[in-house]
Parts: C-alpha cells; sequence; structure tokens
C-alpha cells in the first residue's frame, strides 16, 4: 500500500472528551471520527485493525465449529413482546416506527430473531446441537456514551446462539465457546481472565465474562493469587473471617457525635479505625424497610443485596423520610441496637464477627460504641452482603485476592430455557415427544477490542499494535526520495519483495521529512519500520526498528528479510 494513495489524517488535537488513552489515540491517528454521541465513522485505517480482528474471530468461530449467519438489526416489536423484554429491556433500546406505524426496535442483542429462526428451522433432535453466529452492527442507547468505542452506542458485536437437547450438550458446547474464546484474545496479544460473572435477572446457569486487564476498565474483578479461581466483583464470594468472634470486653456506652455521620468522620472523632465501626444500611425490602450490616471498612454489594430474598430484587436505599419514620433518627446515625423489631436485621459475614464496635444510636447526633451483637444488637442472620477487597482469602480455599480493573471484551452464558420457553422453539426427541431447547450464548464487543487493546498497548509516541491486529506489519520509510531516484526505487523494490511474502506493508511515499513521517509511522504502531537513506543503500544496510523498542538495527538485506521469517 502507497500512502500517497489511502487516505491517513493523524491529528495533533486530542478532543476534550476523550479522557482515556485508547480514545485519544484512535482520535489522533485517525481511525476514528465521531458522527454523534457514541456513533462513529471507522476510517480506512480503523477498518483495516477492525477488520483484522473480525477475521481472528470468524476464524476461530468457525473453527469451534459454528456456522454463520446474519440477522436483520431492525427487530419487530411483536418478537419482543414475545420474551417480555420490549419492556424489560429499558431505556437501551431504540425503538423506531415505521411509515405504518409499526413499532420496532434496532437490536441491541439477537435473542428474539435467532429463536424465532431456530423454532422455524429446527424440527427434529437430529439438528442439534448447531450454533449460529453473526457478525454485526448493534445500537444499545447506552445512558453514558464514553470513552470512544469503548462504550460506544452503535458497536460491533460477534453475537452466537447455541441451541439443544439437554443441559449436557448445553455445557459441552459452552466449553466449547469459552475454549474457543481463549484462543480468539490469546491470538490477539491480550492479556485477559475469564471471569465468573453473574447471570442477573435470567438466573439460572453458568456465565462467564472475558476481562482484558486494564487500569481504565469499567469492571472490576477478583482472582486469586494461588489458584484459578477468577470472578467479577460482583459476584465474588466474600468468605467469613477464620477467627471466631471475640467475646465482648466493653461495655455499651452511648457517645455524642453531633455532626459525625459518615463512617470516616466517626472513626476520626471517636479515634478509632474505620474496621471498629459498623455501616447500617436500610433498604426497600418486599414488606417495609431491611437493615443491612457491613464492616466499616468495606462497602455493599448491590448485585448480591438485591438477590437477598428480603428484598424486590433490586436494591433502593430507603429514603430520608422513611428513616426517621421507622427509627426516629436521620441516616447516618442508624444501628443495630434498639432498631424495631419489624425490621430484620441482616449482617454481613465479616461485620457478624466484630465485637465492642462503634455504631449508630439511632438518634439524631449519637452513635453507640462497645456495642456487641446478641447482647446489646439484634442480628436475624448472616449473609455474604459486600465486595471482596485486595488481600481477602479466595472462595476457593486457595490464595488470597487480587482486585484488578477489566474491560469487557466477551461474554459466554447457559441461557437455558429461558427463551426458548417463552418463544416456543421445540424439537422432536428421538421419542417424537416435543421438546423445549436449550441455549446457550456467546457475544464479543469486536469494536471494543480494538479499544482495549490499545489501552494494553501504547506508549507517548502512540499505539504499538500486537503483530494480528495491526493495519501493516512493515512499514517503509525513505528519506529524501524526491532527491534521491535511487532510494526511491530501492523503497520500491522492498515495498515489492516483502508484499511477494505475503506480509502487509506500507510505503510512506508521501515525502515527508523524518521527524512528522517517523511521528505518524509510531502514532499509528505498525510493528516493524524500515528507513532507506542514501547513506544506508551506499552502505548496502536499512535502518530497522522494532516499534516499542528505542534502539535502532542497521541490517543488511539478508539480516533484514531474516526479521520476516
Ligand atoms: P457492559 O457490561 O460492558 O455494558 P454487557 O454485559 O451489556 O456489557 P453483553 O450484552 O454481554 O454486554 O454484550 C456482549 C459484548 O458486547 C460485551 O462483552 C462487550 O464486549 C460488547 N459491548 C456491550 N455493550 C457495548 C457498548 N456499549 N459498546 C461497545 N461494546 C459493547
Ligand atoms: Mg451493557
Amino acid at each position: 500500500m502507497r500512502l500517497s494513495r489511502f487516505h491517513l489524517a493523524t491529528v495533533k488535537e486530542i478532543p476534550a472528551d476523550a479522557e482515556i488513552a485508547s480514545h485519544q489515540l484512535m482520535v489522533r491517528s485517525g481511525m476514528i471520527r465521531k458522527l454523534a454521541a457514541g456513533i462513529y465513522t471507522w476510517s480506512p485505517l480503523g477498518l483495516r485493525v477492525l477488520s483484522r480482528v473480525e477475521r481472528v474471530v470468524r476464524e476461530e468461530m468457525n473453527r469451534a465449529g459454528a456456522v454463520e449467519l446474519l440477522m436483520p438489526s431492525v427487530q419487530p416489536r411483536e418478537l419482543w413482546e414475545e420474551t417480555g423484554r420490549w419492556e424489560k429491556f429499558g431505556g437501551q433500546l431504540l425503538k423506531i416506527r415505521d411509515r405504518k406505524e409499526a413499532e420496532y426496535c434496532y437490536g441491541p442483542t439477537h435473542e428474539e430473531v435467532i429463536t424465532d429462526f431456530a423454532r422455524q428451522e429446527l424440527k427434529s433432535y437430529k439438528q442439534l446441537p448447531v450454533t449460529f453466529y453473526q457478525i454485526q452492527t448493534k445500537f444499545r442507547d447506552e445512558i453514558r456514551p464514553r470513552f470512544g468505542v469503548m462504550r460506544a452506542r452503535e458497536f460491533l458485536m460477534k453475537d452466537a446462539y447455541s441451541f439443544h437437547l439437554d443441559a449436557e450438550g448445553l455445557a459441552a458446547e459452552y466449553r466449547n465457546m469459552y475454549d474457543a474464546y481463549t484462543r480468539i484474545f490469546s491470538r490477539l496479544g491480550l492479556d485477559f481472565r475469564a471471569v465468573q460473572a453473574d447471570t442477573g435477572a435470567i438466573g439460572g446457569n453458568a456465565s462467564h465474562e472475558f476481562q482484558v486487564l486494564a487500569d481504565s476498565g469499567e469492571d472490576q474483578i477478583a482472582f486469586s493469587d494461588a489458584s484459578d479461581y477468577a470472578a467479577n466483583v460482583e459476584m465474588a464470594e466474600a468468605v467469613a473471617p477464620a477467627d471466631p468472634r471475640p467475646a465482648p470486653s466493653e461495655n455499651l456506652e452511648r457517645v455524642a457525635t453531633p455532626t459525625q455521620r459518615s463512617i470516616e468522620d466517626v472513626a476520626a472523632f471517636l479515634g478509632l479505625a474505620p474496621q471498629a465501626c459498623l455501616k447500617t444500611m436500610l433498604v426497600r425490602g418486599s414488606e417495609g424497610l431491611v437493615a443491612l450490616c457491613v464492616r466499616g471498612d468495606h462497602e455493599l454489594n448491590d448485585v448480591k443485596v438485591a438477590k437477598l430474598p428480603e428484598l424486590p430484587g433490586v436494591m433502593e436505599l430507603a429514603d430520608e423520610t422513611a428513616i426517621l419514620a421507622a427509627t426516629g433518627a436521620p441516616p447516618g446515625f442508624i444501628g443495630p441496637v434498639g432498631l424495631p423489631e419489624s425490621i430484620p436485621v441482616i449482617v454481613d459475614r465479616s461485620a457478624a464477627a466484630m465485637a465492642d464496635f462503634v455504631c449508630g444510636g439511632n438518634q439524631d447526633g449519637s452513635h453507640w460504641r462497645g456495642a456487641n451483637w446478641d447482647r446489646d444488637a439484634r442480628l436475624t442472620r448472616v449473609a455474604d452482603l459486600r465486595k471482596v477487597v485486595e488481600g481477602d482469602a479466595s472462595p476457593d480455599g486457595n490464595g488470597h485476592l487480587h482486585v484488578a480493573r477489566g474491560i469487557e471484551v466477551g461474554h459466554v452464558f447457559q441461557l437455558g430455557a429461558r427463551y426458548a420457553e417463552a418463544m416456543h422453539a421445540t424439537v422432536l426427541d428421538d421419542s417424537g415427544k416435543a421438546r423445549v431447547m436449550q441455549m446457550g450464548c456467546y457475544g464479543i464487543g469486536v469494536s471494543r477490542i480494538v479499544a482495549a487493546a490499545i489501552e494494553q498497548n501504547h506508549d507517548e509516541a502512540g499505539i504499538i499494535w500486537p503483530e494480528p491486529m495491526a493495519p501493516w506489519q512493515v512499514a517503509i520509510c525513505p528519506i529524501n526520495p524526491k532527491h534521491d531516484a535511487k532510494v526511491t526505487a530501492a523503497a520500491e523494490a522492498l515495498h515489492a519483495e516483502l508484499q511477494s511474502q505475503g506480509l502487509e506493508v506500507l510505503l510512506d511515499d508521501r515525502g515527508l521529512r523524518p521527524g512528522p513521517m517517523f511521528a505518524d509511522i509510531e502514532l499509528i504502531g505498525i510493528p516493524h519500520r524500515i528507513v532507506i537513506s542514501e547513506r544506508g543503500l551506499a552502505a548496502g544496510t536499512f535502518e530497522y526498528r522494532r516499534r516499542g523498542e528505542s534502539e535502532n538495527r542497521t541490517l543488511d538485506r539478508a539480516e533484514l528479510l531474516r526479521v520476516f521469517r
């Protein structure tokens, strides 16, 4: 490829809304241009990278035995009514009307469409198992589109769906897809972890997310330093402390804390560590309020809390009026000592192991010191309520947890019968009986991968592509070609030779000065750079540099060609 015939449009300015490195670099290198919030054009440069990712995904899906199809992006409301998701999907669903006032959505995902396809196409167990996939544009009206294509509204997804006669068949294909995902992210050169994920409202079976490790990631993941345990923090179990609760040694005493509402303020005021204080929150239960207690240095985990049987399926904090009415105290002064009997007190495992703690006094401007469970405070039951933190014991009993940030690039999920049941997708089994199919779904954020890879691979000068994603593998940079026909001829010859070896080669024939030329080639992250100069030619050598390294190597022709073998 001759760069003069391409459209490369690097820019100096960093757009104000680009908070993270990948977004900045994708704009600076000219890979993407914004059309509207969360909606981007992929420039020719960006598309080259996106296509590379797509190719790896497609190759591995095919290798795993999945078959490609292409479903429409515009989907009729009636289908979504069948599963109840027309309402339940919420604000992310972009709803549209046609000229006859018929309603549609722009597909955020394709469970409904594929299940409709499957119920018409699949009639017999003999057609199972089968896994369909597509690579297609999705639209989700995200509340906060940000980070460029990382959390976009329009984005490219690979979505696959498998169909099975029974749960064993589904479990086997799940493993197969899990392995294919591992191959995909390994081939793309990403540092990732497969983590156990929450199965959410859909409930039931197994789910794993594939998370690329990066500080800018929106997810938090926990993994053991001594085993392969890894889970999304939403889901990671916080185990009970090894040591039993000490016996009470202090008397219960009311202390004035006139303006101290937060744990930090109360602890500082009393000269104690936050661990010595109990945090109590009142939330809306299915019948009246529910009190939740965690240690002062711990945080409630919304996902775990929402699953408590006492709650209506979501965690919602009680408002100030309800708290005052129930306890007589404003928020910030609530605790389990003397709390009305009608309010169940659910206590986190670590909080249940506390003795002689500080907690809210259920009175404006006061706390208790020296409080103890059972003796002073009612404890309805103990549950896992909190987010794990760095250093917690791993729930599998091996080692301790690290907590890191991750970018979710893939998600595999055993859906079970949920969609097939709602949409009556059945096949006949070998005894001629109709059976609801078991389903799995498997998503990859193809466009998000591009941004995630940059988060992991960049320096001050720009992107450092993992080789399989690079728009070109090699850049040839002739110095002063306009003044020296020999340099041009040598660059052309090398370009042709490397291309004939099957390499993707970029010849920078724009005639720029070396500084700006090198800056562009580094910014767009080409893994190998070859500089051809008059002096080098006279000596029979080329200047070679691997992107990410700081030294040039002077190589003769044979040595240079060996780099690419
Ligand atoms: P997230 O929690 O990041 O919103 P999700 O759980 O909603 O993701 P899935 O429904 O599992 O995502 O979609 C499959 C994949 O599509 C995700 O793993 C992610 O890589 C990608 N993806 C989801 N939402 C977006 C988005 N707004 N922009 C870019 N990629 C996305
Ligand atoms: Mg989402």
